[in-house]
């Protein structure tokens, strides 16, 4: 049997990146008990350094994934900078090819994040990110499933954090050789749904509709321009539950911008 070790980013009194309402640890939490529940069903063995809410020292979370008889270890985390960077970014050792790090990145811009980058990144005593210098030898790549303090990124993974989950469970099986197996029963489609936009302008002249991306885009807002009849629309959210449209819309209020959902 093949064993993977998931490793939920922080937990307990570090609750790792905050932004938009949520919790880093939260996130990294619920993609990892989804992502053991998945990799057991490919007949992987799987160590998880927490499986609750719980408070784990650099040291403890380390021992526990060079300890653990892994060959690979994924480190779930959720980014944050600045609001307008968004995207998902892979982390592998600089004594990696990269190749399970470039592989999870691709699944997980198949599934709708933007493409940043796969890297190592190199510190005064070897691998700079402790994940990757006290873990031994089991190959350990740091997974940011997008960024906390982006809006956009936030609503993706709010509704989608399985598919992303699911993104690298795929990558994984690839790397390893074992065939994968699609989820039993996928979240429904979106298209086969009713969709509630977001809208937060319309304006008979485009110049005035792009102006408004833009400093929508600036703010961390994934914003698009659709023309209807004689008017340029700017939206910025299509949702197939309400509630989360309703929310978005909350948030670009208290962002200054006008916002319904139609
Ligand atoms: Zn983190």
């Amino acid at each position: 049997m093949i064993k993977i070790c998931i490793d939920s980013g922080h937990g307990g009194n570090d609750p790792g990146a905050v932004g938009h309402g949520v919790k880093e640890k939260d996130y990294t939490l619920k993609i990892s008990q989804y992502q053991a529940k998945r990799l057991k069903e490919h007949g992987f063995k799987v160590v998880m350094t927490r499986e609750t809410d719980t408070t784990l020292s650099n040291s403890t979370r380390t021992t526990r994934v060079k300890n653990s008889g892994a060959k690979v270890c994924i480190s779930n985390h959720v980014n944050a900078a600045t609001p307008s960077a968004s995207g998902a970014e892979t982390i592998h050792s600089i004594y990696s090819n990269g190749k399970l790090a470039n592989m999870i990145l691709d699944e997980l811009v198949k599934e709708g994040f933007k493409r940043r980058r796969a890297f190592s990144k190199k510190g005064k005593r070897g691998d700079y990110y402790f994940m990757h210098r006290q873990t031994g030898s089991v190959e350990t790549v740091i997974v940011e499933h997008g960024f906390i303090t982006n809006a956009g990124d936030v609503q993706k993974l709010k509704n989608n954090w399985k598919k992303f989950a699911e993104a690298d469970v795929k990558a994984i099986c690839k790397y390893m050789g074992v065939k994968y197996i699609p989820e039993k029963n996928p979240t429904p489609s979106k298209s086969s749904s009713k969709l509630y936009r977001v809208q937060t302008g319309a304006f008979s002249k485009r110049n005035n509709a792009d102006n408004l991306v833009k400093e929508l885009k600036k703010k961390g807002y994934d914003a698009i321009v659709v023309k209807q009849g004689n008017l340029y629309k700017v939206q910025t959210g299509a949702f197939s539950k309400r509630e989360n449209a309703d929310n978005l819309v909350v948030q670009l209020k208290k962002d200054g911008f006008e916002a319904f959902v139609i």
